[in-house]
Order: structure tokens, then sequence, then C-alpha cells
């Protein structure tokens, strides 16, 4: 059946794709971002687009405004350069959930999903690159991500007084390293993915095989494809599930093994130049998947390589565009 759904942060990596599928499943999709649309990585016609600052109270009541579900994916976020280096604009982010949560719930919105992060965990868990996957147990006692992953504690934890005072069925899941085309690439906000992409798409294009690896490579992460990350949101949302849940691939990988799938899928050899100095973020996560397996009979599947052959054409393209 046709429902009325926002997606709040639309223009979005994520929230294109979020976008995309609700609209082919014959929903009524109100899509809303606060830059400009020639800024949107997607921008869907048949969607109702709009140009909001989420974090002021009005716009979000306005974009609330008879909707049945609303999707929270609205954040300013980026890789580890920029969450280390920007922690009081990331918790800025706090107030468009704030007035997003009160907006649904004065509107009467029946489903609210809130975007959380594996930056919630708690640190001292993730100080080997040989992990112990995170189960949602470990981000209390609570010590996350200095500045972005408090902010998203924070707002997991007003979703589910949301729940519990007012009777709001919310829900909030833990996404690991998403990926995929339509996303962040260059500029400073990208995350590993897509920055491994891009410096081997130029070191093929260029001829100078020579690419810088942030860290020493032995840093350990699973990346989940964007269309995993989609369909884990929306089967939550659908759920009865209310508590903190992963969703997140397990499947783990060394920086320095990406970087070499990713000069594999170019068919190059490459030479790393590791710029120990760089921001470098845990250690080592994986995500432990033993809940959303019980809860939903599902976990993200499409496998790093697959994801990474679509990413690295999409990027390739990018850089090739950008070069005239
Ligand atoms: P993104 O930066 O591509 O998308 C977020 C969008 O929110 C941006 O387009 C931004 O302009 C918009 N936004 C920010 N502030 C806003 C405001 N005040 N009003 C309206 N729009 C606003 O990031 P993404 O990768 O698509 O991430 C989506 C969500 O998922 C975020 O909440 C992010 O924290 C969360 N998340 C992402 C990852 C990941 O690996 N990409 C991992 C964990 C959690």
């Amino acid at each position: 059946m046709s429902k009325k759904i926002l997606v709040a942060g639309g223009g979005g990596f994520i929230g294109g794709h979020l976008v995309d599928r609700l609209l082919k499943e014959g929903n009524e999709v109100r899509s809303v971002d606060v830059k400009s649309f020639d800024n949107w990585y997607q921008v869907h016609s048949e969607a109702e687009n709009l140009e909001l600052d989420l974090s002021e109270k009005e716009a979000s009541i306005k974009a609330a405004d008879g909707m049945d579900e609303i999707y929270c994916l609205a954040a300013d976020m980026g890789g580890m350069g920029f969450i280390e280096n920007n922690k009081a604009l990331c918790m800025l982010s706090v107030l468009t959930n704030t007035h997003l949560l009160m907006a649904a719930k004065d509107a009467g919105v029946g489903r609210y999903f809130y975007a959380s992060s594996a930056c919630v965990y708690n640190g001292d868990k993730q100080t080997d690159a040989d992990v112990i996957a995170l189960a949602e147990s470990d981000a209390y006692p609570a010590l996350p991500e200095d500045g972005y992953g408090w902010e998203k504690l924070f707002s997991e934890r007003m979703c589910r007084h949301f729940r519990e005072d007012y009777g709001m069925e919310t829900r909030y899941a833990r996404y690991h390293n998403v990926y995929g085309p339509e996303g962040t690439w260059t500029g400073g906000r990208e995350k590993a993915p897509a920055a491994i992409a891009r410096k081997v798409a130029e070191a093929k294009i260029s001829g100078n095989h020579t690419i810088e690896v942030w860290g020493d490579g032995l840093q350990t992460r699973s990346f989940m494809y964007v269309d995993d990350c989609v369909e884990g949101s929306m089967r939550l949302l659908a759920s009865d599930f209310n508590d903190a849940i992963n969703i997140g691939s397990s499947e783990l990988i060394s920086i320095n093994g990406l970087v070499d799938m990713v000069a594999d899928i170019a068919g190059i050899e490459v030479t790393r130049n590791h710029d120990l100095t760089a921001p470098q973020g845990v250690r080592g996560r994986n995500s432990d998947n033993t809940l959303i397996k019980e809860v939903m009979n599902w976990e993200p599947s499409i496998s790093l390589r697959t994801g990474m052959e679509k990413t690295y054409a999409w990027v390739y393209d990018q850089v090739l565009a950008s070069k005239g």
C-alpha cells in the first residue's frame, strides 16, 4: 500500500538511494535537504523535493506535515578527515533530529527511523585490528567517537524516550561504513572506499601508480553496499523491533586489502605511500550480525568485491569527467 514518506537528507548519498527505492515501491515521497538542488547526488522528479534546513523547528514542522513515515538521514557528516576536525558541527546535527522528532510527534507520524552509526561504540573495544565484532551491548559504558559519535548516541536515546514516553514508533540502526555510487568521492568528506577508488582511478588515468594511504593500512573495517543499507533500513522500520541494532556487513578487510582489491578491479598495480599522521579512526571494527539475523532473518550480504566494482566504475567516470 502506498504511503507518504519523508526522507530527511534526501539530497545526500544514502538518502538519494532510499528515495529511489521508495518511489519504485509506489510510495509518495517527500525528499528534503539543506543543500541547493544542484548539489544533490540524485534529484528524483517524481518526488516532492524541498530545500529546507531541518535544524530549524518551522522547517521540520513543514517537512513532517501529512507524513505516514519519516527516515531521518540528515546530518553533517563525512569520513574520518571530516569528523575528527569538525566535532562541533557534527554535534549540531542534534538540532535536526530533535526538531524532526518533535514535529513527527505533533503531526502524528506513524513510524520514525533514525540513522545512527557504528561510531557510537566504545573506543576501548576497537583498539586491535584483529577485532571481536561489535554487538549492540558494546555501546555502553559509553565512550563513543568524540563529537559525531556522542551526537548519534544521544539522538538514539532521544528516539528511545520518545517511544517510551509518547508512544511513538521509533527505530534506530547503527550503520557500519556505507559505500556505493552517487555519494561523496572528493572534497574532504569522502570515506575510505570512495577515496581509495578515486586515488586508484587517478593513478590509472595519470600513469603515476603511487597512491597515498592514510595510516599503516593495517586498520580493519567492514563496508556495506548502499543497496543493503536501504534494504535493512526499510526492513527495520517495518518491523516490531525497537532497540538499537547493527546494519552492517560482517566481511572484514584491512585498508591495505581494500587498496589491493580496488587496484585489481582497475587492472593496475599500485605502490602505497603511507601517511602515518593522517586521521585513521579506530584500529579495528566489524559488525556482529547475530541480532539482525535473529530479528529480521536477514543480513547485508552484497560482497565487497561486487560493490566495489560498481563503486569504482562510477568514481572512475567522475574523475574522468572532472578532468574535462
Ligand atoms: P550525506 O552527507 O551524503 O547525507 C546527509 C545529508 O543530510 C546531506 O545531503 C546534507 O546536506 C543533509 N543535511 C545535513 N544537515 C541538514 C539539515 N539541517 N537539514 C536538511 N538536510 C541536512 O551522508 P550519508 O552517507 O548519506 O549519511 C546519511 C545518514 O547515515 C547520516 O545521518 C549519517 O550520519 C548516517 N551514517 C552514514 C554512514 C556512512 O558510511 N555513509 C555510516 C553511519 C551512519
